[in-house]
C-alpha cells in the first residue's frame, strides 16, 4: 500500500500492543497516557498477583494513528494483536476461533482520565455459529452459550454495525409473547437458539448483508468502533465538561471474557474500598447473582449489597455478598486491601465471579463526595497510607466549593412525597421537569430546575449539569444518575421507587399525588428525600477533617492568601475562612446602599470643588466608620485599601425614573441633573475617568479617603492598643509620576492626622499593576510604591483588548471552536498577561529588594492561576471570601508540585 511509505510507516515498529495475565504484564500504572487508565492499572492489578483475566492493551497511539489514517487500523497492527491472542489464548487453555474451546474476549475503551459510560464496549466476542455450538459443548450449558451469542449480536449490531438496540429488544420481547414468556429466565436453550437466528435475520434485513461470522473482521469492527467512540457527541460534551483534551485519544482493552451470569455460583458487581459518600473505611458496593456487567447498571434488577451492614443499613432483604459468598467475600476484600496500598487511594473495582471464582476486571481511584475525600485522605494519613503532602494531593480545590453551600434546614417543616437513596448529598431547591433540554434551556434564563428522569443516560448529562439537583426513579447507588451526580457535585436522590415519571402527561406521580411540570420540590441528597415545595436551607459548618486538611496545607503552602472584601460581614466571613489579611478592600463598593449612593453620587456630579467637598464631608463618616470596624475584625493583619476606582457608568443613573429619583434625593432638577449626566458620559467607561485618574483630577477625594482611613486606624490603635498598619493602593497607577502626585496628598494627610491625634500611624502606600504599561514601567513605578499587587481583571481586559463587560458572547464561540482554552477572565492567559506579571515582578523587585506582591484579580481564587502565581514567585493572592479554602489548598498543591519540579499540566 502507499501508505506503507508516509512517516506513519516508521511508526508501525512502534510496540502497540501490551500484554497483561498470569502475574505479569508488559506494562505498569505509570503508563497511564500510553495505555489509558484501565490498561495501566490492568497491567499493575496483573502485576500484583490478583485475579486479572488475561488480556492486552492496544495504545492511544493507535487511536491517533487511526484518526489521522481517515479510521482506518494501520495494517502493522494486526500481526500485534494476532500474537497477542495466541497468548491470552494459551494462558486460558483456549483459542480465539477454536471450534472446540473458543476464546471470547471483551473490547472496551480505557482513556488516560475516566469517561464512564460515555465511550463503548462489546462482549462476547469470538462467537460465531461454529464456536457457539463449541461453546454450548464445551460449557455444558447450551443456554448459556446461545444466550450469549444473542448477546453478543446485539451489542456488536448495535455499536458497530450501528443497528438500533431497541429493534433488538422488540424482537427479544414479540418472541416472548408470542412464546408465553414472562421473563427472560424462562427461555429455553432452543428458545434462545431461536432468539439468535431471529437477531441475525434483523441484521440482515438492516443492513442487507448477514452478521459477520469472520471473527478477525469482527475484532477489527469492534476495535475501530470502540476508537470512533471516542468522538460521539456525548463524549464530546463529557470532555468538555471536564476540561479532557480531544487529542488524548482512548486505548482498547481486550481481555479474555469471564461470566457472571452461569449459574448461581455466578455473579458480577462493582465495589468502592470505602464508602464514597460518607468516606467510611468500609467496602462498599452492588452486585447481581447470575448477571452479566450490563445488568448492574441497567437498573432492570435490584443489586443486592456487598456487606451485611450495609444491607442492614439499606433494609435490604436479599442476601448480601458476605452473607452468600462469604470466602468470596473475604477475598475481594483482601483485594481491595491491596489496591488501595498499591494505589495510594480508595479504589473503585469491578468484579466478576465465575463459578465461585473471584476475577478483578477493572480499578480506579474512586469518585467520591468532598467530605468523603477529606476523610479519606485524613483517615489514610492516620492509617499511614499517605503522607500529609499526599493527603493535600488528594482533594480538588474546587470542590471545597461544594462544602460551603447550604443544606435542608433540619428545623424546616418538610413534606415529604417519596423517598430514594441518598445518592448525592446536599439539598437543592426547583421546578421540577423531566427533559434534559428543557432543564438547560430553562436554567440558561436564570431558573432553578430539578430534573427527574426515570433514569438518567449519557445523554443527559448536560440537564443534570444546569439542574440544581437530579431525581430518578430507578437505579441504585452505583447508577449513572449516583455517579455522574456526586462528580458534579449536585444532589441526587436517585431510585424513588413508588414515584413514577409519565412523560407523555409531565407529571411525577407518587401514590395518588400528582406533581406536574413546574411545580417546585426540593431534594435532600443526603437523606434520599424528595420534598414538596421549597424548603428553608441551612449554611454548612466545616468539618474535623477539614480543618485538619486546611491546616497540613497552610503549613505547606508558601504563597499567602488575602481575601478581596469591603463590608464588615464579608471581612469577618473571609477571616472564618482563613483569610490572612484583606488584599483588596474596593472602596466604592462601600457605597451601594441607598442612603449612601446618593452621596458618591452628589460627589460625581459636583459642578465644583465647593460641592465636591461638601458630598465628601458626608461620606468621611461613613468611611471612617467602615474601616474601623475592618481593623478591628482584622486585629493586626494587613488591610489593603484601595482608592476610589468607579467607573462612573456604574455610579451614575439611566434614563427615566432612576434620574428623576436621584434627582429628588439629591436636591436638583431633573433636567439639570441630566445635562450634568450627560456632560459626563464617556463612550469606554472602563477606559475612562478612573482609578488613579480621579484623584489626578479631584485630589480632595483622595485627602478624604486617606483622612477616614488615619482617623480609623488612630481610633483602633488608641481603642485596642494594637498598631494597626493600613496599606494605600492605588489604582490603575501607568506611571510613576501619578503615584507621586498621589502619595504625596497621603503622606501629608498622615503627619496632620497624626499630629491632631498624637499617633504615628505605620502604613504603606502601594499600587494596582492592572495596564500593560505599568507591568514594563514597574522599576520607575517601584521607586515609590511600597507594593504591587496585580488587578489581572483590568490587566487582562488591557492586555487582550477584550472588554470585562462585553467578552460573553465573544468568549462562547473563542471555547466552542477551540480559540481559547478557557475564558482568560476566569483563567489568567498565561502565554500573554501571565508574562506580563512576571516581567512587571522581575521590574519591581529589581528596583525594590523587598517589594511585597500580590495578586487581587478574579484570578486569585482560581487554582490553575495560582499554580502560575506559585511559580511566577508573587507573595500572596487575594480572592473573594467564599474562594478561601480553595486558594489555600490550591496554594498548598501549587508549593507541592513547584517543588517537585512540576506544573499542572
Ligand atoms: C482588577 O482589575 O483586577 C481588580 C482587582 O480591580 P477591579 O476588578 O476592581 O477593577
Ligand atoms: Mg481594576
Amino acid at each position: 500500500m502507499s501508505k506503507s511509505k508516509t512517516p506513519k510507516k516508521a511508526k508501525a515498529a512502534a510496540k502497540w500492543v501490551y500484554t497483561f495475565g498470569d502475574g505479569a504484564a508488559e506494562g505498569h500504572a505509570e503508563l497511564r497516557e500510553l495505555l489509558g487508565g484501565k490498561g495501566a492499572n490492568l497491567a499493575e492489578m496483573s502485576k500484583l498477583g490478583l485475579p486479572v483475566p488475561p488480556g492486552f492493551t492496544i495504545t492511544t497511539d493507535v487511536c491517533a494513528a487511526y484518526f489521522a489514517n481517515g479510521n482506518a487500523l494501520p495494517d502493522a497492527l494486526r500481526p500485534q494483536i494476532e500474537e497477542a491472542l495466541v497468548r491470552v489464548g494459551a494462558m486460558t487453555g483456549a483459542a480465539f476461533g477454536d471450534e472446540a474451546s473458543p476464546l471470547l474476549v471483551s473490547v472496551r475503551s480505557g482513556g488516560r482520565a475516566s469517561m464512564p459510560g460515555m465511550m463503548d464496549t462489546v462482549l462476547n466476542l469470538g462467537l460465531n455459529d461454529a464456536t457457539c455450538e463449541g461453546l454450548a459443548r464445551r460449557s455444558g450449558d447450551a443456554r448459556f452459550a446461545f444466550d450469549s451469542y444473542r448477546r453478543f449480536i446485539q451489542m456488536y449490531g448495535d455499536v458497530v454495525l450501528g443497528v438500533d438496540h431497541h429493534l433488538f429488544e422488540d424482537v427479544l420481547d414479540n418472541f416472548k409473547n408470542l412464546n408465553g414468556h414472562g421473563s427472560d429466565t424462562e427461555l429455553t436453550p432452543e428458545d434462545w437458539r431461536e432468539v439468535v437466528e431471529d437477531f441475525k435475520e434483523l441484521v440482515e434485513t438492516e443492513l442487507g448483508e448477514p452478521f459477520p461470522q469472520d471473527i478477525y473482521a469482527q475484532l477489527w469492527g469492534a476495535v475501530g468502533a470502540v476508537f470512533s467512540s471516542w468522538n460521539t457527541a456525548r463524549a464530546i460534551t463529557y470532555r468538555r465538561l471536564h476540561d479532557i483534551p480531544d487529542d488524548w485519544g482512548t486505548a482498547v482493552n481486550i481481555q479474555a471474557m469471564v461470566f457472571g451470569n452461569m449459574g448461581e455460583t455466578s455473579a458480577t458487581g462493582v465495589a468502592f474500598t470505602r464508602n464514597p459518600s460518607t468516606g467510611e473505611k468500609a467496602i462498599f458496593g452492588e452486585f447481581l447473582v447470575n448477571a452479566q456487567g450490563e445488568d448492574v447498571v441497567a437498573g432492570i434488577r435490584t443489586p443486592q449489597s456487598l456487606s451485611e451492614r450495609a444491607r442492614l443499613e439499606m433494609g435490604d432483604k436479599a442476601a448480601s455478598l458476605e452473607a452468600l459468598m462469604p470466602v468470596l467475600f473475604t477475598e475481594l476484600t483482601d483485594v481491595c486491601d491491596r489496591l488501595e496500598a498499591r494505589f495510594s487511594d480508595m479504589q473503585d473495582v469491578e468484579f466478576t465471579i465465575q463459578e465461585g471464582k473471584l476475577w478483578m476486571l477493572q480499578t480506579r481511584n474512586g469518585k467520591r463526595t468532598i467530605s468523603a475525600a477529606l476523610k479519606i485522605a485524613t483517615d489514610m494519613v492516620g492509617e499511614g497510607l499517605i503522607s500529609q503532602s499526599e493527603a493535600v494531593m488528594c482533594v480538588e480545590p474546587q470542590e471545597i466549593d461544594k462544602l460551603l453551600h447550604p443544606t435542608l434546614d433540619p428545623d424546616a417543616e418538610r413534606h415529604v412525597i417519596a423517598t430514594g437513596l441518598p445518592a448525592s448529598p446536599g439539598a437543592a431547591t426547583g421546578e421540577i421537569v423531566f427533559d434534559a433540554d428543557e432543564a438547560e434551556a430553562l436554567a440558561a434564563q436564570g431558573r432553578k430546575v430539578i430534573l427527574a428522569r426515570t433514569e438518567t443516560s449519557p445523554e443527559d448529562i448536560h440537564g443534570m449539569h444546569a439542574a440544581q439537583g437530579i431525581l430518578t426513579t430507578r437505579g441504585g447507588m452505583t447508577s449513572h444518575a449516583a455517579v455522574v451526580a456526586r462528580g458534579m457535585g449536585r444532589p441526587c436522590v436517585s431510585g424513588a421507587g413508588r414515584a413514577r415519571i409519565d412523560q407523555e402527561a409531565q407529571t411525577l406521580n407518587v401514590d395518588g399525588l400528582v406533581i406536574a411540570k413546574g411545580e417546585v420540590v426540593t431534594l435532600d441528597g443526603t437523606s434520599g428525600e424528595v420534598l414538596k415545595g421549597e424548603v428553608a436551607l441551612r449554611q454548612p459548618e466545616l468539618s474535623g477533617d477539614f480543618v485538619t486538611l486546611m491546616g497540613w496545607a497552610d503549613e505547606l503552602r508558601r504563597l499567602g492568601v488575602r481575601a478581596n472584601a469591603e463590608t464588615p460581614h464579608d471581612v469577618a466571613q473571609a477571616r472564618d475562612f482563613g483569610a490572612e489579611g484583606i488584599g483588596l478592600c474596593r472602596t466604592e463598593h462601600m457605597f451601594f446602599e441607598p442612603e449612601r449612593i446618593s452621596a458618591v453620587r452628589e460627589m460625581i456630579l459636583a459642578a465644583d470643588e465647593d460641592g465636591r467637598r461638601t458630598a465628601l464631608d458626608k461620606i468621611l463618616p461613613m468611611q471612617r466608620g467602615d474601616f474601623v470596624k475592618i481593623f478591628e475584625i482584622m486585629g493586626e493583619l494587613p488591610v489593603t485599601i484601595r482608592l476610589l476606582d468607579p467607573p462612573l457608568h456604574e455610579f451614575l443613573p439611566n434614563e427615566g425614573e432612576d434620574v428623576a429619583d436621584a434627582a429628588l434625593a439629591l436636591g436638583v432638577e431633573e433636567k439639570a441633573l441630566k445635562q450634568r449626566i450627560a456632560q459626563l458620559k464617556e463612550f469606554n467607561p472602563m477606559l475612562g475617568h478612573r482609578g488613579c485618574r480621579l484623584a489626578i483630577s479631584y485630589p480632595e477625594i483622595t485627602d478624604m479617603q486617606a483622612r477616614a482611613i488615619f482617623e480609623a486606624a488612630c481610633e483602633v490603635t488608641q481603642s485596642s492598643g494594637r498598631a494597626v498598619k493600613p496599606e494605600i493602593m492605588v489604582p490603575l497607577v501607568l506611571a510613576r509620576n501619578e503615584l507621586d502626585f498621589i502619595k504625596a496628598r497621603i503622606d501629608a494627610v498622615a503627619e496632620a492626622v497624626g499630629r491632631e491625634r498624637d499617633v504615628t500611624i505605620d502604613y504603606q502606600v502601594g499600587t494596582m499593576i492592572e495596564l500593560p504599561r505599568a507591568c514594563l514601567r514597574a522599576g520607575e513605578i517601584a521607586k515609590t510604591a511600597q507594593f504591587f499587587s496585580f488587578g489581572t481583571n483590568d490587566l487582562t481586559q488591557t492586555t487582550m483588548g477584550l472588554s470585562r463587560d462585553d467578552s460573553g458572547p465573544i468568549m462562547s464561540d473563542y471555547l466552542a471552536r477551540g480559540i481559547l482554552e478557557a475564558d482568560p477572565f476566569a483563567q489568567l492567559d498565561e502565554a500573554g498577561v501571565g508574562e506580563l506579571v512576571a516581567i512587571g515582578a522581575a521590574r519591581g523587585r529589581e528596583a525594590r529588594e523587598n517589594l511585597k506582591i500580590g495578586i487581587c484579580g478574579e484570578h486569585g481564587g482560581d487554582p490553575q492561576s495560582i499554580d502560575f502565581f506559585e511559580r511566577a514567585g508573587l507573595d500572596y493572592v487575594s480572592c473573594s471570601p467564599f474562594r478561601v479554602p480553595i486558594a489555600r489548598l490550591a496554594a498548598a498543591q501549587a508549593a507541592l508540585r513547584a517543588r517537585a519540579g512540576k506544573g499542572t499540566k
